[in-house]
This record gives C-alpha cells, sequence and structure tokens, in this order.
C-alpha cells in the first residue's frame, strides 16, 4: 500500500457508444458522492482513445492518453469499439486490450451479486444468494493469438493458446487473496479453478500450477471445475459458487453468461487489476444497437466506480473512500428495490441520465 495523495488523480476514458453515455452518468454520481462526504478528492479529467477516435484522427489509443493512464492513481473506463472501424490491415481497433497489456492488467475482476430489484432469471429462490467473483486471467490464454493466427495454403487456420508458469501463478494468487478478504467478510471462502484439463495440455498445465499456489494458501478450500460443467452449474446452481479462476477465452464467455443470471450486461461491474494499476469498467461494450439514444443501463459503471473507489481505499489505506463506494452501492440498490427508477434494460422507463438523476438524488438516504 502506498501513502495517501492528497487528490486522486483518475483518468477517465469514456471511449465509444454507450461508454460515453455511461461515463457522463457515473463522473457526476461521483463528484455527487464527494460533494456530499467531503471526504478525500478526486480529479476525473477525460482523455480521447477508441475506435471512434482512431476513425477521426487515426490514432485509436493516443500516446498521452497511455501516459495519463500510467501516472493516474486509476482508471476509469466506458467501452470501446464501433462497427466497420478497421485498421489498414483489417484487423478491429481494441485499444482496451492494448491498455490492459500496456499496464499488466492481468487479472479481470467480475463480481456477480443479485440484489433486491434486479430482473429474477432463476425461478429458484436460492437465486438471491447469488454473489461470486469471476477472475479472468488476461494477458495470455487462448487471446495470445490475437494478430498471430494465420491460414496457411493447405487451407487450414490455427490459433495459438500461450499459458505460462509466470501468468497462471500470479492470477492464482490474485484468486487467492481475493478469496481471503471474502473470508474475513464471509467467514468462508472457496477457490474454483475451471479449466479444460481433461483434453488440452495447456489446460493441463494451467490446473497444475494453481494446485501449487492453493498449496501455498492452506486456511482457503478450492476445487476444480471442467469449464463447460461450469456453464451448467452457472445456469442450475449458481449460488454454489463463491471465487473462480479461469483462462482468458474461458472467462470472456462465462462472464457474458454470469452477467444474464443479473438480468443483462448492464448491471454487472468489472476490474481490470494488475501490480501496479487498476482500470475499472462495465463488463459490457459499447451497443451500437441502442448508443446515443440515453436508453443504456449505468448501472454496471456506477458499481465499477464503487469498485474503483474500494480499491483506491485498499491501496491507499482511505477508509472515506470505502465509505463512499458503500454509499454508491446502497444507492443503486434502493433506486432498483424501491422502483423510483427502473432501467429500459429491464422494461423499465428511466433512460441513462434518469437513472443518473435517481441514484444521485438517493445519495443522501444512503450514507
Ligand atoms: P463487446 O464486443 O465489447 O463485448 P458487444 O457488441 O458484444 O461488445 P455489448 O455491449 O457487450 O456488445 O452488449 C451486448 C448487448 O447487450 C448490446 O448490444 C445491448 O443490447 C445490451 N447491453 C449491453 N450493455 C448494456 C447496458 N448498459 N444497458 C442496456 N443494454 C445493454
Ligand atoms: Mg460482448
Amino acid at each position: 500500500s502506498q501513502i495517501s495523495p492528497s487528490v486522486y488523480e483518475i483518468a477517465v476514458l469514456p471511449g465509444d457508444g454507450i461508454g460515453v453515455e455511461v461515463m457522463d452518468a457515473c463522473v457526476a454520481l461521483l463528484e455527487a458522492a464527494q460533494r456530499q462526504d467531503g471526504g478525500p478528492s478526486l480529479r476525473l479529467t477525460r482523455y480521447e482513445a477508441g475506435a471512434q477516435h482512431y476513425a477521426k484522427c487515426g490514432d485509436a489509443l493516443p500516446e498521452r492518453t497511455l501516459d495519463a493512464a500510467r501516472a493516474a492513481h486509476a482508471v476509469l473506463f466506458g467501452a470501446m469499439g464501433w462497427p466497420n472501424v478497421r485498421y489498414p490491415d483489417g484487423t478491429e481497433p481494441i485499444p482496451q486490450l492494448d491498455l490492459r497489456m500496456a499496464l499488466d492488467l492481468y487479472a479481470g475482476v467480475r463480481p456477480i451479486r443479485w440484489f433486491e430489484g434486479l430482473p429474477r432469471v432463476l425461478a429458484n429462490e436460492k437465486a438471491r444468494d447469488i454473489d461470486f467473483v469471476l477472475v479472468r486471467e488476461q494477458t495470455e490464454g487462448l487471446f495470445y493469438a490475437r494478430g498471430r493466427g494465420e491460414v496457411n495454403a493447405a487451407g487450414e487456420a490455427y490459433d495459438t493458446m500461450q499459458i505460462t508458469r509466470a501468468g497462471t501463478e500470479r492470477v492464482s494468487r490474485f484468486a487467492f487473496q481475493l478469496a481471503q478478504q471474502r473470508k474475513a467478510r464471509r467467514g468462508q471462502a472457496r477457490v474454483t479453478c475451471v479449466d479444460k484439463a481433461n483434453v488440452f495440455t495447456s489446460m493441463a498445465f494451467f490446473r497444475e500450477v494453481f494446485n501449487g499456489v492453493a498449496a501455498g494458501h492452506a486456511d482457503i478450500t478450492y476445487d476444480h471445475a471442467y469449464v463447460d460443467a461450469m456453464a451448467l452449474t452457472m445456469v442450475a446452481k449458481p449460488w454454489v459458487l463463491d471465487v473462480l479462476v479461469t483462462e482468458n477465452m474461458f472467462g470472456d464467455i462465462l462472464s457474458d453468461l454470469a452477467a444474464g443470471l443479473i438480468g443483462g450486461m448492464g448491471m454487472a461491474p468489472s476490474a481490470d487489476i494488475g501490480d501496479n494499476h487498476g482500470l475499472f469498467q462495465p463488463a459490457h461494450g459499447t451497443a451500437p444497437d441502442i448508443a446515443g439514444q440515453d436508453k443504456a443501463n449505468p448501472g454496471a459503471m456506477f458499481l465499477s466506480g464503487a469498485m474503483m473507489l474500494d480499491w483506491l481505499a485498499d491501496r491507499h489505506q482511505q477508509p472515506a473512500l470505502a465509505a463512499r463506494a458503500r454509499t454508491i452501492e446502497t444507492a443503486v440498490e434502493y433506486v432498483l428495490s424501491s422502483g423510483i427508477a427502473r432501467p429500459m434494460e429491464y422494461g423499465g422507463t428511466a433512460g441513462t441520465k434518469a437513472m443518473a438523476d435517481a441514484v444521485i438524488a438517493a445519495l443522501p438516504h444512503a450514507a
């Protein structure tokens, strides 16, 4: 942990599509929460990046933006990517992946928690207890293949999955540390390694390295699941899940499935964490189908902002920021459970701005 700065510099990267809309809402909420508690100051500064910025200026992730992200105490990120925007070689600009690599954000953290006011996707009463965290390795795995795949003259295409000891160790360690924090709060914790160790050498190695890390955490129980079986468990009885750790591509797919359990992408926050940097963004993308229409649910962005406050609180020993995170979460939950405003994503009438106004108005009751 580090000493507390007088102002926390936050690099804000709204990006493309609904990223811009949910970010405007989130910045307004963070500023309102700060005004209310009068606690530690965040300076939220916007920087340009994204597919549309590339289309306009020929640069998807300007050096100035990357430098600001590196120098900031944390990065708050909307979403990036836009249909039909391509580099000259035909590939898609995915600046968020470049940023992940540049800041070495190896752990993708996706908490999935049901609370009153969210859609009840599963009929079982136990679905009220859904509360797990998916930790996705995100610097290697099958995504290592990005830009490296090839189609040969024989008409065969190949992509390479990369699993390294160092990469698997650090993400496994991260999962066990997270489990330790959850155990302190909830009295118990379990880490599940999600793989396909029965088929792939790379995945058997992932499991073996995971087991090595598990052996160093005797206080935390652990087990394993094949990714296909995990897909079923997530739908059949997700309330039994706690901390999951998995390979990049499996994590990508499972996190969309997991978001479905709480009604869709609009309420699923995420954090991309490395040893030196943290980036916080909704799990959803730019949603071109609803962009620019004030329809996006900003809930996932709000909860990502709360995750950022928690991470800063921990890193800089600043409990006032954790208190602010609780206030924001409580306000979001209050708005949804009371029905004061219901997002369009759930069949309600509240657009992005109306949701932001409702959550900001709820802050005084949530403190
Ligand atoms: P990416 O490739 O970055 O994952 P995507 O094209 O898969 O992007 P997403 O943004 O992930 O699109 O979301 C898929 C769909 O879910 C969207 O097209 C949209 O209809 C819906 N959706 C996503 N986020 C939200 C939101 N915040 N509020 C309402 N609906 C959303
Ligand atoms: Mg998607």
